[in-house]
């Protein structure tokens, strides 16, 4: 994609939300190199920054999506202690206050970074207090997301309701949702985590999953019968005009990661994603990375490709960075503040472009 100096401007100063950023996938090379420092015996350790880059960061389109689930072995054990996790936390912060990020959800699944002295719940917390130490030193707002994870021969029923129960506790002390997302090859019913996503909606959670990223069984009905807010990904629903009307008939957010499709081949190109044709259907679409680290972009990145692979004028960048704030799991209170400014920076982005 060519830089464009007056879209690179706007592209900055809209500001911007992020709602489907994962964790563990958001590590950048620089902070990979921090955190191997406090692993004894991490591989990573002696390795230069770009030595780190071209092991961990998929930059070319995979044939897999197992293969891209794949890097993240690279990640795991650095996460294994609350320094690591709230650094990754804290980081994440910086990263998108960068880019103009006034808010992000924050979401990973607790029990991949438990070891016999680091409980799940000490990774949650750890988290949460890295993520509030960015918003006070950054500014970027922040809820996190638990992922309850498929399939259950690789993340037991048990290990699933722990962090259910851990999302129910910590439900208004900073965590806001939960998602279903796949820790391998994924391809147990949704339906299976009925009882724990309906205990996260009773106690105010909302509730997303990920859902048609790969041609796989009935996800998306599944999703839909959920009750879900929103669907991580949702590519899948390009064969489905049937599902596309009862997802805007539901009023469910799709949460699209343009790159993150491209590389685990769950689209050919940029150019095949569906986004533009749900964006012109009035169907709800967010933009986010879902793994900056593991792609090696950032979410400037995914609002370029929508204005040059898609035809997206600055006009709609706006109207999906706002459909984007719409769908945070926030109180409303704390949403019209946001939304407020939001408006004021996006009119003045809009308004600077065009002059
Ligand atoms: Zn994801």
């Amino acid at each position: 994609m060519k830089p464009d100096a007056r879209l690179e401007k706007f592209l900055l100063a809209l500001p911007k939300v992020e709602n489907h950023l994962h964790l563990d996938g958001a590590l950048s090379p620089q902070t990979v190199q921090r955190l191997a420092q406090y692993v004894p015996d991490s591989p990573l350790k002696t390795l230069s920054l770009d030595e780190i880059r071209r092991k961990v960061v998929v930059e070319k389109p995979r044939e897999a999506l197992g293969e891209v689930l794949a890097a993240f072995d690279a990640f795991y054990p650095l996460l294994k202690s609350a320094a690591a996790v709230e650094i990754a936390a804290y980081e994440a912060g910086r990263e998108a206050a960068r880019q103009n990020v006034l808010y992000h959800e924050l979401r990973f699944a607790p029990v991949l970074q438990e070891t016999k002295e680091f409980t799940p719940r000490q990774a949650l917390e750890a988290a949460l207090r890295g993520a509030d130490r960015g918003r006070r030193d950054f500014g970027v707002g922040f809820g996190v997301i638990i992922c309850l994870l498929r399939p259950f021969s690789v993340v037991s029923r048990e290990k699933n309701e722990e962090m259910a129960a851990l999302a129910v506790d910590f439900a208004g002390k900073g965590v806001v949702g939960l998602d279903v997302a796949d820790a391998g090859a994924g391809n147990e019913a949704l339906s299976n985590y009925t009882r724990w996503l309906g205990a996260g909606r009773a106690a105010g959670l909302g509730l997303t999953a990920h859902a048609g990223e790969a041609p796989r069984g009935r996800e998306l009905e599944d999703a839909l019968e959920l009750g879900v807010n929103r669907i991580g990904h949702g590519v899948q629903l390009r064969a489905r005009p049937d599902l596309v009307k009862a997802i805007r008939a539901a009023g469910i957010v799709i949460e699209a990661n343009l790159t993150s499709n491209v590389r685990t081949g769950a689209v050919s190109s940029y150019k095949t994603h569906p986004v533009r044709d749900w964006f012109d259907g009035d169907v709800k679409v967010s933009l986010s990375t879902d793994d900056p680290g593991v792609f090696g972009v950032d979410l400037i990145h995914e609002y370029r490709a929508l204005a040059q692979e898609h035809g997206f004028a600055p006009r709609e960048l706006a109207q999906v960075a706002r459909a984007g704030l719409e769908s945070l799991f926030m109180k409303e209170d704390a949403k019209a503040a946001l939304r407020k400014e939001f408006d004021r920076r996006a009119a003045a982005a809009l308004r600077d472009y065009s002059a």
